[in-house]
């Protein structure tokens, strides 16, 4: 077929001026026949047949893959401008025809050889649409998902969802520079078939993806229902939308299709923001948007947006950004590195015209521009967030709680941003245990005699609020931040202090509290050993033999017979333990220290055991204290035989003792 005269960039094949003229028609040569991969039959049955309620979407994936198509040809002809030869601008159209019930979305982009039709919709390809899959398997029976329309908008789940309005999908295609096309047909219940095409039918380049709409579907033959939904769902989309209402009839424009970002900010509207945002693949409102224009040494346009929710894949082990990056609107990677992992929830598109474009896409991301690109772009967004978290206290403490686990991580892995990302973090804490506290607040509260910022390492919040550390820092009102985040363990260990006071755990060394008032304005209890202590102290280290560095009377606790802390030398006993869990921890885990206190009843009662000649209860008191405090800790017992073994023999103890329950006796 020829491409000059006035045929409209988009209209498809020119046969007999049908738009759509191909369907149903048999296809040259015999079609081969293929299974779909496991996933993707059971991923169809599952949309098919219970996820009718936001049907709407497979408009906007169907136009996103083909603004994808075209972004991907802009790309590739920048190396090999052959590729577009045939003039056509970048576009998608939309055909209805009421006649035939098919409704079909063609693009004039990359196209799809045989094998990339295998390959890409024969298989599942997105994360997007596997996270979805895994998600729906994990809700329960595969056969009944729940929560599935919340599940759809939130995943993006691709081209499969053209089965969701349609029986049969066609899809025809060729490959930009290609010169043979071909035929994908499918009903969408377990196989597909391949079939060659002739060129004649074929689009010029690209691909048209026809679907012969079910009953329940007819609605997306009306025009204004396909142009709310592009309104709604594509109107961001950085190609030119267009519909053909009818067969026959002239091309009218729904978007035009100019990049958002660059325009000038007082002409953007926020609904406009939005869309855009959206059609990044967002389902959610922004929580903050953030357009500017860097000009100096190196000129580059950015457009970032903090979601409003958090994104299923947060903390996937990739900690892969979603950043797309632009050379005058060439689009080089959806992926690009261009904020650090410990920013990878923002979305955002950057373009530049100061990258050079007619090299590889891993040179560009290697050049020295690039590099600045990317420290320009970090500290603009901190400092933003920093705006952010000033001037919109509440709705920045959202930011933070569906962000803070990864901003966190920038605590570690950027000492050179550490104080900005500090007046970005929020914490929960002893005093204030709703999680909005932030460094500056704890450093103004500070007792007096305080020099140090606690904290507790642990797991959760509730567990640490009952940490036997605590108890003597809540007896004189010190406030001490709760770290539940793995993350925590990291950062509050390699940091020097904030605002000049340095970290110090609760479960680590000596307390160094007892120059800080008890709330209750008693003597803090000296923890100076008498003679009888200290003997004590010592009989109970020679029990425990090496399951402890040393056994001395303790600051912290008030109401707990005993708990464990660190030595001053090792490792803080949580991140220990987290460093073990994970196989990192080289050589031994350190012995920790058993403190008691020396108030408590039992541990004065135990000093009258001292003396006695029997000595198995106090062997198995000692022992059950360790184990008792390796359970505050969240650790098992070290010896759960032996500790029920012991507990048992306690309890038969006394059980004898107390006087017999009234009742018939066996
Ligand atoms: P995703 O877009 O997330 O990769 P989809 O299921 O939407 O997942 O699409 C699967 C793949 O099919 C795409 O990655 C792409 O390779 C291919 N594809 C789909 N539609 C088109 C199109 N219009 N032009 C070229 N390739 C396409
Ligand atoms: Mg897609």
């Amino acid at each position: 077929m020829t491409t000059e005269g006035a045929q409209t960039p988009l209209d498809p094949a020119p046969v007999d001026g049908a738009h759509v003229e191909s369907i149903g028609e048999p296809a040259a040569a015999q079609p081969t026949t293929h299974a779909f991969q496991a996933d993707v039959a059971r991923l169809l049955h599952l949309m098919v047949h219970s996820v009718y309620s936001e049907r709407d979407i497979f408009l906007r994936e169907l136009i996103s893959n083909a603004a994808d198509a075209c972004e991907k040809l802009r790309y590739e002809a920048v190396s090999d401008p052959s590729l577009v030869q045939d003039g056509q601008p970048f576009g998608i159209s939309i055909a209805l025809d009421k006649d035939a019930k098919t409704l079909s979305v063609s693009d004039n982009g990359i196209g799809m050889s045989e094998a990339d039709l295998v390959d890409a919709l024969g298989t599942i390809a997105s994360s997007g649409t596997r996270a979805f899959l895994d998600r729906m398997m994990a809700a329960g029976d595969a056969e009944k998902p729940q929560a599935s329309s919340d599940l759809i908008g939130q995943f993006g789940i691709g081209f499969y969802s053209a089965f969701m309005v349609a029986d049969q999908v066609e899809v025809d295609t060729r490959r930009a520079g290609a010169d043979a096309a071909h035929r994908w047909t499918s009903d969408g219940k377990g196989s597909y078939a391949i079939a060659p095409l002739d060129l004649d039918r074929a689009p010029v380049r690209g691909t048209r993806v026809v679907l012969h709409l079910n009953a329940e579907s007819e609605s997306y033959l009306k025009p204004y229902a396909v142009e709310r939904i592009v309104r709604e769902h594509s109107g961001a989309v950085a190609v030119p939308i267009n519909i053909l209402e009818k067969p026959g009839e002239e091309p009218r424009s729904l978007s035009e299709g100019t990049a958002l970002w660059t325009k000038p900010k007082s002409e953007i509207t926020p609904e406009q923001y939005k869309e855009f945002y959206q059609s990044l693949g967002q389902f959610d409102d922004p929580a903050l948007t953030v357009h500017y224009r860097a000009e100096g040494r190196t000129e580059y346009t950015v457009l970032a947006f903090v979601p409003g929710s958090r994104p299923f894949d947060l903390f996937d082990p990739q900690r892969k950004g979603k950043a797309k990056l632009y050379v005058r609107r060439v689009l080089i990677s959806s992926d690009a590195e261009i904020l650090p992992n410990w920013l990878r929830f923002m979305r955002l598109v950057v373009d530049s015209a100061d990258l050079p474009l007619n090299v590889s896409r891993e040179l560009i991301q290697e050049s020295a521009i690039f590099a600045a690109i990317k420290k320009g772009v970090t500290n603009r967004i901190v400092q933003e967030l920093a705006k952010f978290a000033e001037n919109d206290r509440q709705a920045y403490e959202t930011v933070w709680e569906n962000f803070g686990g990864v901003l966190k991580e920038g605590l570690y892995e950027d000492p050179e941003r550490r104080d900005t990302i500090y007046k970005l973090a929020r914490f929960a804490s002893s005093t204030h245990p709703d999680g909005k506290r932030t460094l500056a607040e704890y450093v103004a509260g500070l007792k007096t005699n305080q020099t140090a910022i606690y904290y507790a390492l642990g797991e959760d919040l509730k567990r640490l609020q009952a940490s036997p550390q605590l108890e003597g820092f809540k007896a004189r009102g010190i406030e001490v931040l709760l770290l539940p985040d793995p993350i925590d363990a990291f950062w509050v260990g390699s940091a020097a202090g904030f605002d000049g006071k340095p970290f110090k755990s609760i479960s680590q060394g000596a307390a160094d509290i007892k120059d800080i008032a008890l709330e209750d304005g008693k003597e803090t209890p000296s923890t100076e050993a008498t003679p009888a202590q200290a003997s004590l102290y010592a009989l109970m280290k020679q029990t425990l033999g090496e399951a402890v560095e040393d056994v001395r009377a303790s600051e912290r606790l008030s109401e707990s017979p005993a708990c464990l802390v660190a030595t001053d030398r090792g490792l803080d006993l949580r991140l220990e333990r987290m460093l073990a869990e994970h196989g990192q921890l080289g050589g031994k885990a350190s012995k920790p220290v058993l403190e008691v206190n020396p108030s408590h009843p039992l541990i004065t009662a135990l000093q009258g055991h001292v003396e006695a000649s029997d000595r198995s209860a106090f062997d198995d008191i000692v022992w059950v204290l360790l184990e008792e405090a390796r359970l505050m800790e969240g650790e098992k017992p070290a010896d759960a035989i032996g500790f029920s073994t012991r507990l048992t023999r306690i309890l038969t103890r006394v059980a004898a003792a107390s006087p017999a329950p009234a009742g018939p006796q066996a």
